[in-house]
């Protein structure tokens, strides 16, 4: 069993158009809503890529609005079993984004009810469902389950539950709201950015190595098409990324996210949880991932082209040859 929580958004994607509109001008376009948000985008995800839906639950915060209905219809027709915290603070988040022609996409969020999110209801979730691992993604602009990260990780942790901790840069605060949180954090995801403002390293490698320093189990700093940087058991893995046409590509770390899920999940239920996961186990469930961001990259949309086919089709085509070319030295 896995739970998911974190950050939902429903993203209002304008595109079709030359130049987002000058005041005053009205310009047409087609305009789409989509699912968006680490545990809207990494439970689809879990799904596509073949994880059982009924081992999978996800719990996000929205407000009592439609687009809060929204998210939670929109899970449900993938089969993800839903739960909203809702709050009368906030409303659900919104992403406005415009895709002018030929140019990268301009973002507008309103963080909405994701600083509003409560601990309760996750860990009544956790208590009930007694998963063998918890994901924690989009942390740093969860307000106050921010701020209660640590007490959340520390009694999940206490049920025999892996924690998995995926974090965005911290909203309206500093990344020290992390230092008690990760000692009980097993797994942590962030991009080279986050790595390099959490550790004060600018080196992914060195930033890796220093996050583990600080409390965290394994960690992955992933550098887009550059591939992946991970501090995990005794070594440090660097992983070269999968070569594929690329159409757009936001969700790829979520889409990493959720293919390192369902590769640990396998390995842990195992017995041993992750303890004396070899290095080649661990290339294995990196190169899984790793296709699972590629793969994700190669259509519009976060999730949209996520597929366990496909991810299977791409290891068969470039595996083999990626795995050859991982290094691996001591971690520390
Ligand atoms: P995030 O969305 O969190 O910034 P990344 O962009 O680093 O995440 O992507 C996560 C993973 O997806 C990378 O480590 C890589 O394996 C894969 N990936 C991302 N972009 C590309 C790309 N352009 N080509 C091939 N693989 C990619």
């Amino acid at each position: 069993m896995v739970v998911i929580s974190g950050i939902a958004v429903v993203d209002l994607i304008a595109s079709g158009f030359e130049r987002p509109a000058r005041p005053g001008e009205l310009v047409y376009c087609s305009i789409r809503t989509s699912l968006g948000g680490h545990a809207c985008n990494v439970a689809a995800d879990l799904v596509r890529l073949g994880f059982p839906k009924s081992r999978l639950r996800a719990v996000f915060p929205a407000g009592r609005d439609i687009f809060g209905d929204f998210l939670v219809r929109r899970l449900g027709e993938q089969g993800v079993r839903a739960r909203p915290v809702l709050t009368d603070k906030a409303s659900t988040a919104l992403d406005l984004i415009l895709v002018a022609r030929g140019e990268d996409r301009r973002y507008h969020a309103d963080a909405g009810a994701n600083v509003e999110m409560a601990a309760g209801p996750v860990l009544d979730l956790v208590e009930r469902h007694r998963p063998l691992l918890y994901y924690a993604g989009g942390v740093g602009l969860l307000g106050r389950f921010d701020a209660d990260l640590a007490r959340v990780l520390r009694r999940v942790k206490s049920r025999g539950t892996l924690t998995f901790v995926d974090v965005v840069s911290p909203y309206r605060k500093n990344w020290s709201f992390l230092n008690k949180a990760l000692p009980s954090t097993d797994l942590f995801h962030c991009n080279a950015d986050e790595a390099a403002a959490l550790s004060g390293e600018r080196d992914p490698a060195a930033a890796a190595r220093a996050v583990r320093r600080l409390g965290a189990g394994h960690v992955f700093v992933t550098l887009g098409g550059e591939g992946t940087v991970a501090a995990v058991g005794g070594s440090l893995l660097r992983v070269p990324a999968f070569s594929v046409r690329v159409v757009d590509p936001t969700g790829a770390g979520d889409a990493f996210s959720a293919g390192l899920i369902k590769r640990l999940h396998g390995l842990a239920g195992r017995g041993r949880g992750l303890a004396g996961l070899s290095p080649e186990a661990w290339t294995g469930a990196l190169l899984y991932a790793s296709a699972c961001g590629a793969v994700s990259t190669t259509g519009i949309g976060t999730t949209t082209a996520v597929d366990g086919a496909k991810v299977e089709a791409l290891i068969r085509r470039q595996g083999k040859a990626l795995a050859r070319a991982v290094a691996v030295e001591r971690a520390d």
